[in-house]
């Protein structure tokens, strides 16, 4: 599944890594898209708003 979007503003909202289309990972959390670099950094992510 490829995510027609402008990766070149986006940057991993965990670790802040730039992403790029070949490398990113979108998660929805509480109904909102996050782009992360990694599901890694989804799985931190969500279980620091969660705290
Ligand atoms: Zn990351």
């Amino acid at each position: 599944m490829k995510f027609r979007i402008n990766t070149s503003e986006l940057k991993c909202e965990y670790c802040g890594g730039e992403l790029t289309e070949d490398n990113i990972y979108v998660r929805v959390i509480n109904g909102k898209e996050h782009y992360f670099c990694c599901s890694h950094c989804a799985d931190k992510y969500e279980q620091r708003i969660k705290m």
